[in-house]
C-alpha cells in the first residue's frame, strides 16, 4: 500500500486509525502490563474517564484485565503502590509515559522486566553448548 493510500484510509476511516493505535500502545511494552507485566490485554485510561480523562498516548498504558479491572477509578499511580508486584521502577516508567516520554519509559520497563536479563550471553552460550 502506498503511504498516501494508508492516511487516506485512516482519515475516512476513524475505527482503522483507533485500532492501529491501539495497536502501537501494546507493542511499545511488547504487549505487556505497565503494571504486572503480564501480556496486556486491554487499554487503561491512567486518568478515568468519567473523571476526565483524555483517549491520548499519555493517558493510555497497556494493562491486564486484572490490573484494569482491580484499579477501576482509582489514582493510578496511588493504587500501584499498594500492589504485592509493585517496582519502583514501573512507577518511574508509568510516570515517564505520563508525561509523554515514552522512550524514558519503555527503557525503564525493559529494565524492570525480569525476561529482559534472560537475553544475556550467558544463556545462549548454555543452549549452544547443549545442542552441541
Ligand atoms: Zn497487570
Amino acid at each position: 500500500m502506498h503511504i498516501n493510500d494508508a492516511v487516506f484510509l485512516e482519515d475516512l476511516c476513524p475505527k482503522f486509525r483507533l485500532r492501529q493505535w491501539r495497536k502501537s500502545i501494546h507493542r511499545f511494552t511488547g504487549k505487556s502490563c505497565i503494571y504486572c507485566g503480564k501480556p496486556s490485554e486491554s487499554i487503561d485510561h491512567v486518568l478515568p474517564r468519567s473523571q476526565g480523562g483524555l483517549s491520548t498516548t499519555e493517558n493510555c498504558v497497556p494493562a491486564c484485565l486484572s490490573c484494569n479491572g482491580d484499579k477501576s477509578d482509582e489514582n493510578a499511580l496511588y493504587w500501584y503502590r499498594k500492589q504485592k508486584f509493585y517496582d519502583p521502577r514501573r512507577a518511574m516508567a508509568i510516570r515517564a509515559w505520563l508525561e509523554g516520554d515514552l522512550r524514558l519509559a519503555i527503557r525503564l520497563l525493559q529494565w524492570a522486566n525480569p525476561n529482559f536479563k534472560l537475553n544475556q550471553n550467558y544463556e545462549k552460550d548454555e543452549s549452544e553448548y547443549k545442542a552441541a
